[in-house]
C-alpha cells in the first residue's frame, strides 16, 4: 500500500527527529522511518521500556526532541527498518521523476512501502574500525557499539576493560563504563597531547561539552585509570576470547601489555552516504569530516531533486549541530515543494543556520581527532582479515591490486571483500585505503555503487511466499 506524503525523514536521531518536527509543524504530511524501537539515534538512544535511567545532559536534550517531535503531528513509525528506496530520479532514462519510494519491514514482518515527494537523509554514522591482529576475537567491540550496549541493554561489555581509538568517545565511554561498574584497565588514545591543545579553542567556544569532557577526565583520574597519549592497540590476545591488550606509541618503542576481558575500540565515525550512493548524487571525499560525504548545498540539498541530508550523515559534525541541520533541511524540503515562498523561507533558515555553523565549530574540530590515521592501514599485517563476513586477509587484497584491480567495484568483484551481511560498512574504509595507496588516492579508488538492500532483511519477508516457478520468463527475442 502506498501513502503520498509529503515529506519522509530517514532515521530519528537528533537530525531526524528536528527534521521531521519542523515540516510537520508547519503543515507538511510527514513520516519518520527509524529502526530502532525508540526515536533518539545513537546520542540521544532511549533506555529500553522499564529502566530506569537517571537524567542527565544526553537524556534531557533527547527527550526536549522527543517531546517536540511528538506535538508536531508527524507520523512515527518505529521499528521499521528501510531496506529499500527508489523512485525519486531512478526512473528509466527520459522519464519524469515519481515520488520516492522507501521500502521497509516493521516488527510485524509484513513489508510496508511508502511514497513521499522529498525525502531527508537522517541516518548518522558508522564506525570505523581498522583492522590489527586479535580484532576479531570475541570481547573486542567498537567504541560506538559499547555505547549502544550501555545505553540500550545495561549491559557492560566487560569487567575489565581496555578502551581505545580516537576522539571524545574514548572518554566517553571509559567514564560511562567506570559508572557502571566496570573496571577500566587503560586508555589508549591515538592523539596527542598537541592534538587536543589545538582543538581547544573550537572547544572553548561550547563551554558545556569543554565541562563534560573534563569531568570525564576527572572521574578517570580519580580512579587512577592509565591514560596512554599516542598509543596504538597493535593486537588483542588470548584463547577463544581476548585477554591482554597490546598496547605501542605510535612514535614506536616498548609495547605493553593489559590484562582485560574487553576491548571497546573505535577509530572514528563514517558517514552513513548508502542511501545517497544509492540515488547516484554526487560526493566528494573530505577526509576531516568522516570519509566520502555528499556534495550539499548550505541548506542540505544534494544533487538529486528533492533529497536532502542532515546531520553527520552529510559530514561529521557531532549531536549539537544535527538539529539545526534538520531544521534546514527540512524548510528547504518545503521551500522546494512550494509550501514555504521564498521570503518565509530565507526568514525562517536563519536562525538553525546560524545554530548550525556555532556547533559545527566544535563538532569539526573533534572530527579531525576522528579522522582516519594512515600509520593503522600501513600497520595491516598480511595475514590479518580486513573483510571479516567473507573471510578476506589483506595478502588477498594486495593480490587482487597485483591482478589488475583499480578500485572499488573491482576489488569487491575479484574478491568478495565487502559483499557480505556489513556490504562495505565495516571493511571498506580499510579496503579503500588499500587501493588508494595503489592507485593515488581515495578519489581514485572511489566507493562501492549503492545496492539495495540497505539493510539485511529476509528473503521471505520481503518476496513472502514465492518458487522459481513463480518467476515470469521473457519471450525470447525475435531472430
Ligand atoms: C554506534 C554509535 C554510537 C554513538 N554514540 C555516541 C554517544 O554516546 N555520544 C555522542 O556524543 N555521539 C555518539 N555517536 C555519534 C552520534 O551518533 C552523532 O554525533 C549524532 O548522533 C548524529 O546525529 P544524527 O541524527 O546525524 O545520526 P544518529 O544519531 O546516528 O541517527 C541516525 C538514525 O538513523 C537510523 N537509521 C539509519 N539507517 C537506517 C535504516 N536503513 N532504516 C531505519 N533507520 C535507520 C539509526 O537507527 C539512527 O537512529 C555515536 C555514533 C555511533 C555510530
Amino acid at each position: 500500500m502506498t501513502h503520498p506524503y509529503d515529506v519522509a525523514v530517514l532515521g530519528a536521531g537528533p537530525a531526524g527527529m528536528a527534521a521531521a518536527t519542523e515540516a510537520a509543524r508547519r503543515g507538511a504530511k510527514v513520516v519518520l522511518l527509524e529502526e530502532s524501537p525508540a526515536p533518539g539515534g545513537q546520542v540521544y538512544r532511549a533506555a529500553p521500556p522499564g529502566f530506569v535511567v537517571p537524567p542527565d545532559a544526553d537524556r534531557r536534550a533527547g527527550d526536549a526532541l522527543r517531546a517536540a517531535l511528538a506535538a508536531s503531528g508527524a507520523e512515527l513509525r518505529l521499528g521499521h527498518r528501510v531496506w529499500g528506496l527508489g523512485g525519486g530520479p531512478l526512473v528509466r532514462q527520459g522519464e519524469a521523476p515519481v515520488p520516492f519510494r522507501i521500502d521497509a519491514l516493521p516488527p510485524d514482518g509484513e513489508p510496508v512501502t511508502l511514497e513521499a515527494r522529498a525525502l531527508v537523509l537522517c541516518a548518522g554514522t558508522h564506525e570505523r574500525i581498522i583492522p590489527f591482529p586479535g580484532w576479531t576475537l570475541p570481547g573486542v567491540i567498537g567504541l560506538a557499539a559499547a555505547t549502544i550496549l550501555l545505553k540500550a541493554q545495561g549491559v557492560l561489555p566487560g569487567r575489565r576493560v581496555v578502551v581505545a581509538g580516537a576522539g571524545p568517545l574514548l572518554y566517553a565511554v571509559a567514564a560511562k563504563l567506570l559508572k557502571a561498574g566496570s573496571e577500566v584497565a587503560a586508555i589508549a588514545d591515538l592523539a596527542t597531547r598537541g592534538e587536543w591543545a589545538r582543538a581547544m579553542p573550537a572547544l572553548l567556544a561550547r563551554p558545556d561539552l569543554l565541562a563534560r569532557g573534563l569531568a570525564w577526565r576527572a572521574a578517570l583520574a580519580t580512579n587512577g585509570v592509565p591514560v596512554l597519549q599516542a598509543h596504538a592497540v597493535i593486537a588483542a590476545e588470548g584463547v577463544g576470547a581476548v585477554e591482554r591488550v597490546r598496547v605501542q606509541p605510535i612514535s614506536g618503542g616498548a609495547a605493553e601489555s593489559f590484562d582485560c576481558d574487553a576491548l571497546c575500540i573505535g577509530h572514528g565515525l563514517v558517514p552513513a552516504t548508502e542511501a545517497t550512493r544509492v540515488f547516484r548524487a554526487a560526493h566528494r571525499y573530505a577526509r576531516e569530516s568522516g570519509g566520502w560525504v555528499p556534495v550539499l548545498d548550505a541548506d542540505r540539498r544534494v544533487s538529486v531533486p528533492l533529497l536532502y541530508v542532515a546531520g553527520d550523515g552529510g559530514g561529521v559534525r557531532g549531536a549539537a549541530a544535527a538539529p539545526a541541520a534538520g531544521r534546514l533541511a527540512a524548510l528547504a524540503a518545503l521551500r522546494d515543494l512550494g509550501v514555504l515562498d521564498g521570503r518565509a523561507h530565507a526568514r525562517a533558515r536563519r536562525r538553525p543556520a546560524l545554530e548550525q555553523w556555532r556547533a559545527a565549530q566544535a563538532g569539526q574540530a573533534m572530527a579531525r581527532m576522528m579522522a582516519l590515521r594512515p600509520a593503522l592501514v600501513d600497520a595491516i599485517a598480511p595475514e590479518t582479515v580486513v573483510c571479516r563476513c567473507e573471510g578476506v586477509t589483506r595478502a588477498e587484497i594486495e593480490t587482487a591490486l597485483d591482478d589488475g584491480a583499480t578500485e572499488m567495484n573491482q576489488l569487491k568483484q575479484f574478491t568478495r571483500c565487502g559483499m557480505g551481511p556489513c556490504q562495505g560498512r565495516l571493511c571498506g574504509e580499510a579496503a579503500a585505503e588499500l587501493v588508494a595507496r595503489r592507485v593515488g588516492g581515495r578519489e581514485r579508488a572511489g566507493f562501492a555503487t549503492g545496492r539495495l538492500p540497505l539493510r539485511p532483511v529476509p528473503m521471505e519477508a520481503v518476496l513472502g511466499e514465492f518458487d522459481y516457478a513463480d518467476i515470469p520468463v521473457p519471450a525470447p527475442a525475435p531472430l
